[in-house]
């Protein structure tokens, strides 16, 4: 029976669960107040409100009666439920976690019931306390949406079995409603699908499908927990690829949202488009990320003295070369005092802070597209963050000031985020900063911060918010150079999408180059000289002045159609991710769309788009290139890119499974509506179909009946173009019969380098050997072309090879005639073919193929064409 505190009337009946339950001391020791366990994710609550023991004893017990909800792998923690849905974690000494298990002899397991008092798990002191750095025990009520703990008084012993805290039902509606909803909860368990874990996007999407239902949802993994409804709460689940998440949802709507959850974490989000690290420069398209040098350490080290010569090595964010001055800029940090005036004051100054900085933010989403949008939707989502708000109200309530309500609130989840040791989401501690930053500026009546800047600044910074990168005047920024940051940090995008040369997570020197160094930050090589020998300077100075110059003629030249010198047509289009890169693609010089993926209208969502739906987007980008050719690939779901409706199962190798064309023919319903609407694109001839992930001739004749069925549906006589991406070695292997039956092919250099080496494209450790100038995949090319001539059919390249200026010689001496490229390289392709002649070219594809790796030939390349 659950251990209530007794009715005043003495009847010695139970009372309700608004009314009380008695916690007693699961262990004797010090009881000290929640706030002073040395972790933040305890003193903060993240996890929930409580009080910690230090303990003497080295047994923990039940501190009431109930079921055991879940005990963690390593057996150093617990979490209990009460009859009422009370449920209390109690966690063994902080980072315990780490000894996975030894020194913990667990009595119980998940299911259990027990009383007051029996035995949970019993430990070994002396060898743990030696092992780390506090044994503390936090007791946490994890379920404070329904339950508040009070706890009379800390700083006192107690023994085991002593009273010491109660926990009472948030009031008759919650109390009634959990009690209806009770042991009825709906509970879906669900791996993450996402490769980079619950990190900001899909903590926000998820946040999103909470807020629509009235349900209830929690989201547990292992003895941790977080409201659905909290973005930054589901990113201190710290969940990572594969993790089983558990998903509670309480409420007549509950199956309904629990579902639509699972839904989006059992498929991942677009990630934001990371720049690679390639050792040539080419416009950012590979997807995998190079991992992060180790970071600096916290303490700001010593400025180097001026004149000192150094050199720092970092990753490549946004290729470049530039020369320029050093600019340090440190993060300004608001002064606030800690002491409210007035809790109601604090909390409506606050409360309209936060209104304008939402309205700012949400005006700037307005006004941006692509990435830059995606950034600030991110962050409207932690300003309007619930747990975040709840953190900052309890603090005022406690007496501090508004400003420095929100700026503990955010500093404890940014020290949370940065110690889960996930990259990723220590990337995402930026965003944070980031609205802590514009909030505090709002309640101090701070604009923003514009450093003046020198000619050819080199921007040295630990890191850069957002906002920080925004209020830089960028017709002064040369370069940036960052301590911390990743290539896939909001920092690196967006210094990519300005063709900024960046290079970050340099580590601790970064911050120590003194202002007004000269440097050369060649980005490409991911290294930064500062003090380099006068000589260095001056070279580097002409290359950068001739590579402008260069620039600026090619973007000239650009919108002519291209030739090679000998009169060889060869197209030049663009790869589109959305009708948004229409207009950038055409000012790049785009002759049209090489490859439109269309997973664009696909992901982040929770149905499937309409048949209408679809078509006005692929009749809009059709529109936008005002009759230039358009081919629209099918969706090319499963692996790295997944639609959370097509349920697709879970796969222990899912690159090799349901993907592309075989997910499309699994789920034959999808494939059928997105025919249908590209059939219906005007006029005829523009748009044709490109089919992700052919490997054999069943693919594609599977594929052609249903085309020919929708085809004939619709009444439409003049048959459609249809492609096939080589992207798996047997289509380039096969590819005479294969291109007996499609109209053209589109070598995918991406996939067809994965699969080809056996690397994993999403491996960031392999990022650096996963190489498209590999002589083996070049030969796969070599072999796609020769099929398809058999045929008469034409055959392009669209993977990130395309993009690279320097690799165009190679494709077209192989017999390549259409190359999609990233708009913002198209004008250096071009002005690279029209040097070209197909003799030339086919010496080179013959002295490429015959080289050892993919190292070998990108510096024959480059030897060649040395300003390329
Ligand atoms: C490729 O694999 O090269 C390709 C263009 O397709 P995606 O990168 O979209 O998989
Ligand atoms: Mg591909």
């Amino acid at each position: 029976m659950v251990d209530h505190l007794k009715d005043a009337s003495g009847g010695g009946k139970p009372l309700d669960a608004k009314d009380g339950l008695s916690l007693k001391a699961p262990i004797g020791g010090w009881l000290v107040s929640i706030a002073d366990v040395p972790d933040p994710v305890f003193s903060g609550r993240i996890l929930g409100d409580g009080f910690a023991i230090d303990p003497t004893d080295s047994i923990l017990r039940a501190p009431f009666a109930g079921v055991v909800t879940s005990i963690h792998r390593a057996h150093h923690a617990v979490t209990l439920r009460a009859e009422d849905g009370a449920e209390v974690l109690m966690h063994i000494g902080l980072d315990t976690v780490a000894l996975k298990g030894d020194g913990f002899t667990p009595h119980v397991a998940e299911g259990d019931r027990v009383n007051t008092g029996d035995p949970l798990i019993s430990f070994d002191m002396d060898i743990i306390s030696q092992l780390v750095r506090s044994m503390v025990v936090p007791v946490v009520l994890t379920n404070g949406e329904r339950f508040t703990l009070t706890v009379p008084a800390v700083d006192h012993e107690i023994a085991a079995g002593d009273a010491v805290a109660s926990i009472a039902a948030k009031g008759e509606a919650t109390a009634s409603s959990a009690g209806e909803a009770g042991g009825d909860a709906t509970v879906v368990k669900v791996r993450v699908a996402d490769p980079n874990g619950i990190h900001a996007r899909p903590a926000g999407l998820i946040a999103e499908a909470a807020k629509t239902g009235a349900a209830e949802v929690i989201i547990r993994l292992g003895d941790r927990k977080a409201s659905a409804a909290s973005p930054v709460g589901l990113m201190l689940l710290g969940a990572v690829h594969n993790d089983e998440l558990t998903i509670e949802a309480k409420g007549a709507d509950g199956a309904e949202v629990a579902n639509r959850i699972a839904a989006l974490l059992g498929g991942p989000e677009a990630t934001m488009a990371a720049a690679s690290a390639p050792a040539l420069a080419a416009a950012p398209e590979v997807v995998a990320s190079p991992v992060a040098n180790a970071l600096p350490t916290a303490d700001a080290p010593e400025l180097w003295g001026p004149g000192v010569a150094k050199t720092i090595e970092g990753n490549t964010a946004s290729p470049g070369l530039a020369v320029g001055v050093s600019v340090r800029i440190t993060s300004e940090d608001f002064e606030v005092s800690e002491t409210g005036a007035d809790v109601e004051l604090e909390i409506k100054e606050l409360r309209a802070a936060l209104k304008t900085a939402a309205a700012d933010i949400s005006a700037k989403i307005a006004a941006s597209k692509g990435q830059q949008a995606e950034i600030l939707k991110a962050h409207l989502s932690f300003v309007e963050d619930p747990d975040l708000r709840d953190a900052a109200w309890t603090l005022i309530r406690d007496g501090k000031s508004a400003g420095y309500a929100w700026k503990t609130a955010i500093d404890r989840q940014v020290a949370a985020l940065r110690k889960l040791g996930n990259p990723v989401l220590a990337e995402r501690a930026s965003d944070l900063e980031d609205v802590r930053r514009r909030v505090l500026a709002i309640l101090l009546g701070v604009s923003g911060s514009a450093t003046v800047l020198p000619d050819n600044a080199i921007i040295f910074a630990a890191d850069l918010l957002p906002s920080q990168f925004a209020d830089l005047d960028l017709t002064k920024v040369a370069g940036i150079v960052l301590a911390y940051a990743g290539p896939t940090a909001h920092v690196s995008i967006l210094a990519a999408s300005k063709g900024i040369p960046a290079v970050v997570a340099a580590g601790v020197g970064v911050v120590c180059v003194p202002d007004g160094q000269p440097v050369i930050l060649d980005a490409d090589q991911a290294s930064v000289r500062i003090n380099p020998p006068e000589g260095d300077l001056a070279d580097i100075r002409a290359t950068v002045i001739r590579r402008r110059e260069r620039l600026a003629a090619n973007r000239a030249a650009t919108q002519d159609d291209c030739y090679t010198a000998d009169g060889k047509r060869i197209e030049v289009v663009a790869n589109l991710g959305g009708p948004a890169d229409v207009a950038v693609a055409l000012e790049g010089g785009a002759e049209g769309c090489g490859l439109m993926r269309s997973e664009f209208l696909f992901l982040n969502r929770t149905t499937a788009p309409s048949e209408d739906e679809q078509y006005a987007q692929y009749q809009a980008i059709a529109d936008g290139l005002k009759g230039r050719p358009l081919i629209i690939r099918t969706l090319d779901a499963g692996a790295d890119k997944d639609v959370p409706y097509a349920n697709l199962p879970k796969e222990e190798n899912p690159a090799l499974g349901l993907r592309g064309v075989r997910m499309s023919l699994w789920q034959p319903e999808l494939l059928r509506t997105q025919i249908r609407a590209l059939l219906r694109v005007k006029p005829y001839g523009q748009c044709k179909i490109l089919l992700p992930m052919i490997a054999t001739i069943a693919d594609l004749r599977d594929v052609r009946k249903v085309i020919d069925e929708e085809t004939k549906a619709l009444g439409r006589t003049t048959p459609i173009e249809v492609g096939i991406m080589v992207e798996v070695p047997s289509a380039a292997l096969i590819s005479k019969t294969l291109a007996a039956e499609a109209d053209f092919l589109s070598v995918g250099t991406n996939d067809l380098a994965q699969y080809t080496l056996a690397i994993d494209r999403v491996n960031p450790r392999l990022a650096k050997q996963l190489d498209p100038f590999h002589p083996a995949v070049l030969r796969l090319i070599q072999l796609a072309v020769e099929g398809a001539k058999a045929h008469g059919r034409w055959v392009g390249v669209c993977g990130s090879l395309s993009s690279f200026p320097l690799a165009a010689p190679v494709l077209i001496g192989l017999g390549v005639t259409e190359l999609s490229a990233t708009s913002g390289s198209i004008a250096e392709i071009k002005a690279m073919v029209r040097t070209l002649d197909m003799n030339k070219c086919k010496a080179v594809a013959e002295a490429a193929l015959a080289l050892e790796s993919g190292e070998a030939v990108r510096r024959m390349l480059a030897q060649s064409w040395p300003e390329a």
